[in-house]
């Protein structure tokens, strides 16, 4: 993969510069984490998701518009049957800079050595709890022995960055932070605390579990050196690195601090719709263009370019709405 650095393309009306998308490859999922999910989830037919070679054309077009950096996500994007040839398709596009993926792990074991070969560069993976009957209770149908395994299956491929994510939620896994934390430490790599967002209904009330990211931090510096850091991985993480050590721990905190001043991204998901905001409504359709002009970008390049005019300032999470902000899922919008 090379970097040839391009003119941003895509500004928006308040002067952000849109470099990084996060495409959503399917809804589907083999675990049922309750923050994310219903039990019962209604996924979409076939026909209303993008096929790969969709997902690829426009994930080209992005990168021809300047976008140097890809996370793909979900759903569970392994579970998409040849998800890696839509890796290996990506990896491939000059000007892309980074490549990146989110993922719950349970299919890591089989793919991480061909995912770095295909040029994954980071891995991010879901992990609320280290306690296996815990870890099945959060995720309803997970197998945290099987994360563990894709875990050091991404170790021993050699990716740039491997990272944790957490979601603490109280009354579940609010006091594993110190152990999640000390279990990065030790397999040096990272980890971010990602506070709980109201993104669809489910089975809790989020204001009763919400566990704030400032809690969480003062709690790690008690036990902690942690020395602020200015690294940014191109995400809303903030970071704090621990001292004597490989792990950096992120914060990303919708609610106790507000990143969209600096928003650089736009979400595709697994239906072509583009938002423009993870907690907004605002979007496009791009499937129907897609399938209109299977041989010509430039409606495609043009309503992406128009799109940036309806980018919102910010988002507007408050938990103590009755109904939820945006009421579509994170497995939806892709997280
Ligand atoms: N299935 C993959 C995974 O779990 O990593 C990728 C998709 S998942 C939607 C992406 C991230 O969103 C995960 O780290 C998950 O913990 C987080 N997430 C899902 N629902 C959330 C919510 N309501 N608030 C905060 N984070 C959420
Ligand atoms: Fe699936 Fe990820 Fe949502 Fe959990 S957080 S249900 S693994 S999409």
């Amino acid at each position: 993969m090379s970097f040839l650095p391009q003119m941003p393309k895509l500004i928006d009306q308040f002067g952000r510069t849109v470099d990084y998308i996060r495409l959503s490859i399917t809804d589907r999922c083999d675990f049922r984490c309750t923050y994310c999910m219903g039990e019962d989830m209604q996924f979409l037919p076939r026909h209303e998701v993008l096929s790969l070679e969709e997902c690829a054309r426009l994930v080209k077009i992005f990168v021809n518009l300047g976008v140097s950096k890809v996370r793909i996500t979900g759903g569970e994007p392994l579970v998409r049957k040849n998800a890696l040839w839509l890796f290996e398709q990506i990896g491939q596009l000059n000007g892309l800079n980074t490549l990146v993926l989110t993922t719950n792990g349970s299919q890591l074991e089989k793919y991480a050595a061909k995912l770095k070969l295909a040029g994954v560069k980071r891995v991010n993976i879901s992990i609320d709890s280290l306690k296996p009957e815990r870890f099945k209770k959060i995720t309803r149908t997970g197998d945290l022995s099987q994360v563990l395994a894709g875990l050091r299956a991404s170790i021993h491929a050699g990716f740039e960055g491997i990272k944790i994510n957490t979601v603490l939620m109280r009354g579940s896994n609010e006091d594993e932070a110190t152990d999640l934390v000390e279990f990065a430490i030790n397999q040096k790599i990272d980890i971010s605390f990602i506070e709980e967002m109201p993104l669809g209904l489910v089975d809790h009330s989020r204001e009763n579990t919400f566990v704030s990211n400032t809690e969480t931090l003062k709690l790690l510096q008690s036990k902690y050196s942690l020395l602020p850091s200015t690294e940014t991985t191109g995400g809303p993480a903030r970071y704090w690195r621990v001292a004597d050590s490989h792990t950096k721990i992120g914060f990303i905190s919708p609610h106790s601090h507000n990143f969209c001043e600096s928003c650089n991204r736009v979400r595709i998901t697994c239906k072509g719709e583009l938002f423009l905001c993870l907690g907004q409504d605002d979007k496009i359709e791009l499937m129907p263009l897609l399938r209109q002009h299977p041989d010509d970008d430039a409606p495609i390049i043009e309503a992406i370019i128009n799109s940036m005019k309806i980018k919102p300032k910010g988002h507007d999470f408050d938990l103590k709405r009755a109904a939820p902000a945006v009421v579509r899922f994170m497995s939806h919008t892709g997280g």
